[in-house]
């Protein structure tokens, strides 16, 4: 097996998580039967990324480019259909973030290399790359096998894999020349702009009433505002609200949510599954509200209240008025 190329993903001056969780993964999976895992780093000024880059990877190659200083999915695909042609990685990985959703399908496309997109898992078999998927809101897994080929692209859900820490040993920083020879103008980048807070941060909040899928609509979400108000707390949620748009995304607790750690965690219509419960288990008072009393969340759970959430909020809304 040849190199195992990860795009570094940085912007605003920093690395971003999806970098090192891209690289724990190659090496837990890939570098044990053989491959090198190369970071390949593009961007204008980022010699201190590559010192850091290159503890935690056997080797950095490292692309300048005035154009590169920002990212813009034309330049990189450039660069990368450069690289690719070149080294023949076996494989290429990429964030499934709004980069990698931008960059890696036309790259695929122009390198004509078989692709699986935001992968929970990866493996290798006969020779063939396998990527699981979560599929239907997260309650069926499927297996994605590729058609056998000289290489391979994949783009990784960010917040799956355990980041790769720093080690001792130091990797190679190699300079490659950059390929773009021209400018590129099709597309150009602006400038960046952050995503406004909108509301409370939920990291920081000493009361949280999160809600689950349980709660069967957005419809009773005022009420539960209303008892966090009263509560002096916020109200945050598990994953499926987000992605039905019943609540924004900042408002997600869970492996690729936020970790938090209120004094009081009270979940309901929430069933417990281990990519929520991992980002809320170490909060101080745990009460569960949930239906079924075969729940998960009750294991974790300190206080439980085995109900229908709408025979419970009314008097938890009574109560907290006072
Ligand atoms: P469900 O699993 O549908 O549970 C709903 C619960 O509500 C059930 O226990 C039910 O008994 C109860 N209920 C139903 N009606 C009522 C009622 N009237 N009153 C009281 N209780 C009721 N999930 C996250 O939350 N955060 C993450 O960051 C996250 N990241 C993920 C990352 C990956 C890679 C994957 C694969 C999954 C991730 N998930 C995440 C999804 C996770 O696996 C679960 O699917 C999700 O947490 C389930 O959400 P839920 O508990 O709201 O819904």
């Amino acid at each position: 097996m040849g190199d195992i190329f990860v795009l570094v993903e940085h912007r605003q001056g920093k690395i971003r998580d999806i970098t090192y969780e891209m690289l724990g993964l190659g090496e837990k999976i890939f570098t044990q039967q053989g491959a090198t895992l190369t970071a390949l780093l593009l961007g204008k000024g980022v010699n201190s990324f590559a010192e850091d880059l290159a503890t935690r990877a056997p080797k950095v190659l490292v692309i300048e480019d005035d154009q590169l200083e920002n990212f813009n999915s034309l330049c990189y695909q450039r660069v990368l259909s450069s690289l690719i042609s070149k080294y023949q990685p076996f494989l290429t990985l990429i964030g499934h973030t709004a980069f990698g959703m931008d960059l890696a399908p036309s790259l695929s496309v122009e390198m004509d290399l078989p692709m699986v997109t935001d992968c929970i898992g990866l493996s290798l078999e006969a020779k063939r790359l396998k990527g699981t998927r979560s599929i239907y809101g997260g309650k069926v897994n499927a297996n994605i096998s590729l058609k056998e080929s000289k290489g391979y692209i994949a783009t990784i859900r960010p917040g799956t894999f355990s980041p790769k820490i720093p080690g001792d040993k130091k990797g190679g920083i190699i300079l490659e020349p950059s390929p773009l020879k021209e400018a590129v103008d099709a597309k150009k980048f602006l400038k960046y702009i952050e995503a406004p807070i909108t509301g409370e941060d939920i990291t920081q909040a000493e009361i949280i009433i999160s809600v689950g899928q349980g709660i069967g609509g957005p419809e009773h979400i005022p009420m539960i505002e209303e008892v966090a108000k009263n509560l002096g707390g916020v109200v945050a949620c598990s994953r499926p609200v987000v992605d039905r748009n019943w609540l924004p995304k900042e408002r997600q607790v869970g492996i690729s949510g936020k970790t938090v750690k209120p004094k009081v965690y009270i979940a309901v219509g929430i069933s417990g599954a281990f990519q929520h419960v991992t980002a809320m288990q170490g909060s101080e008072t745990i009460i569960a509200i949930n239906k079924d009393p075969r729940a998960p969340i009750f294991g974790v759970a300190d206080y439980g209240i085995v109900d229908d959430f709408q025979n419970v909020m009314p008097i938890l809304k009574e109560k907290t008025k006072k």
